[in-house]
């Protein structure tokens, strides 16, 4: 049931996370506020294909 995901920031469309979801409790696009080091600040990461 996980599936492997990658976290790309909104800002600057970077993928700097890859992570693992449950597509049971997350069956849509995963928004999550995570540490950017390309901005230098949080940012909003996007799940992207
Ligand atoms: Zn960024």
């Amino acid at each position: 049931m996980r599936v492997n995901i990658i976290l790309a920031c909104t800002e600057c469309k970077q993928r700097n996370y890859s992570t693992t979801k449950n597509k049971k409790n997350n069956p849509d696009r995963m928004e999550i506020k995570k540490y950017c080091k390309f901005c230098k600040a949080h940012t909003v990461h996007k799940e992207t294909k």
